[in-house]
């Protein structure tokens, strides 16, 4: 049996960037859904956010040097202008985050283009790996295939309905790596009893500032049925570990300010006013002016500046945008995504233990790992 040079498992973000780059190579991609970039369609509200304006290792966890070796050799000026190339201008929107105009189709049709259709196999589950005299021997639903060369790109854990598996740490522990604690992450955040009130808030959306081990998170916050959501929540779930998180839910108001008014307090908080009735119900504050309020209300008042609590856990991988944790970045070599602990075995994207804040860094991560890797094997 034939050994193809190059097997990518995964048809997602960093193995469809592989392909496209690695053009002309004996190269197979072997993914098991029906279809080929699943995440890439559901990204973004349907319209992928492919990079971020300003892109640092401070915008993701995990070593420092690492990430910066790496984002540094295909950054999001130098992945604008391949997508340029190739007709896709992404378009600058909130927060410096660059989305498809109209769809994450545009995305998955640019990467589509640059790979031949022999070179995708789909439905194609691998199951195990093992490497005989120096070749892979990939083990998949539809039989076994033989590779020189192999780059695990299946991604983390989140969303199994749009084909995530453990695959890939599978094959990283079996060659002996280490794996950090996986976690799910990008994430809205379960309650405990004494903040099931907040459920009554479904679908309110308030700008707070968030403190988390030391770490402030500004951004809006969504109530949700099943607990807190919303931009500043997700990124708070990078840093949460199982403590507690303080929640400034009037970051631009100055209680010591208000006093001499005479305005209704709920209407001086500058947050939605069901919001602000139902804090005052929990807080037992009677909603009147504010010049009527005693110092002992207003200490009270205080804790909506500094509500602090344990969220219960978080909604899991099935809601969860990423895998916090992976495999250990010592153990692999940056210049080109290659294995210490075996030769010719790559990994890329989501699976390393590196994680974006929300704001396209994922994506710009998985592009990046792929172009140096395409520039080495
Ligand atoms: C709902 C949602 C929205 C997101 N939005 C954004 C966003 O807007 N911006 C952003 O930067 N990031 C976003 N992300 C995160 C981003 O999608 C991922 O970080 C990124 O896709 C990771 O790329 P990857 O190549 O490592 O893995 P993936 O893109 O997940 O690709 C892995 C591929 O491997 C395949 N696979 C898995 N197991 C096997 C197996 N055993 N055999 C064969 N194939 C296998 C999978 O089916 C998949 O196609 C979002 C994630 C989710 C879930």
């Amino acid at each position: 049996m034939k050994s193809i040079d190059i097997v990518i498992i995964g048809a997602g973000a960093s193995g469809l960037m592989l392909g496209a780059l690695l053009k002309d190579r004996d190269f197979l991609i072997v993914e098991k859904n029906p279809q080929i970039g699943s995440k890439i369609l559901v990204s973004g509200g349907g319209r992928c956010n492919i990079t971020n304006e300003k892109v640092t290792p401070k915008n993701y966890l995990g070593n420092q040097k690492f990430i910066r070796d790496i984002i540094k050799r295909f950054d999001q000026h130098k992945l604008l202008s391949w997508l340029n190339q190739r007709g896709l201008t992404p378009q600058l929107k909130k927060e410096n985050q660059y989305f498809c105009k109209n769809s994450s189709k545009e995305l998955l049709e640019v990467l589509r283009k640059e790979i031949d259709k022999k070179n995708i196999q789909l439905n194609t589950e691998v199951m195990s790996v093992k490497n005989i005299d120096g070749i892979f021997a990939i083990d998949t639903n539809r039989g076994k295939i033989l590779a020189k060369n192999l780059v695990v790109a299946s991604g983390g854990l989140s969303f199994a309905k749009l084909g995530a598996s453990d695959i890939g740490y599978k094959i990283a522990k079996d060659f002996g790596h280490n794996i950090s604690t996986l976690n799910p992450a990008l994430v809205g955040f379960t309650l405990q009893p004494e903040q099931f009130f907040f459920k009554e808030l479904s679908g309110i959306s308030v700008d707070v500032k968030i403190t988390i081990e030391k770490k402030e998170i500004k951004g809006s916050l969504l109530f949700a049925h099943k607990g807190i959501s919303g931009p500043a929540i997700l990124n708070s779930s990078l840093y949460w570990g199982k403590g507690k998180i303080t929640i400034d839910f009037i970051p631009n108001i100055k209680l010591q300010s208000l006093k001499s008014s005479k305005k209704h307090i709920s209407n001086l908080l500058n947050i939605p006013n069901r919001l602000a009735k139902a804090f005052l119900k929990e807080l037992q504050i009677e909603d009147k002016p504010a010049n009527r309020l005693t110092s002992n209300e207003y200490q009270k008042l205080t804790l909506l500046k500094n509500y602090s609590f344990a969220p219960a856990g978080t909604f899991g991988y099935t809601k969860a945008e990423v895998t916090k944790g992976g495999i250990d970045t010592d153990e692999i070599d940056n210049s080109n995504m290659m294995s210490k602990k075996q030769k010719n075995l790559y990994f890329l994207g989501e699976l390393l233990d590196v994680t974006g804040e929300l704001g396209g860094y994922n994506f710009q991560w998985a592009f990046s790992t792929a172009f140096v890797c395409a520039k080495a094997i």
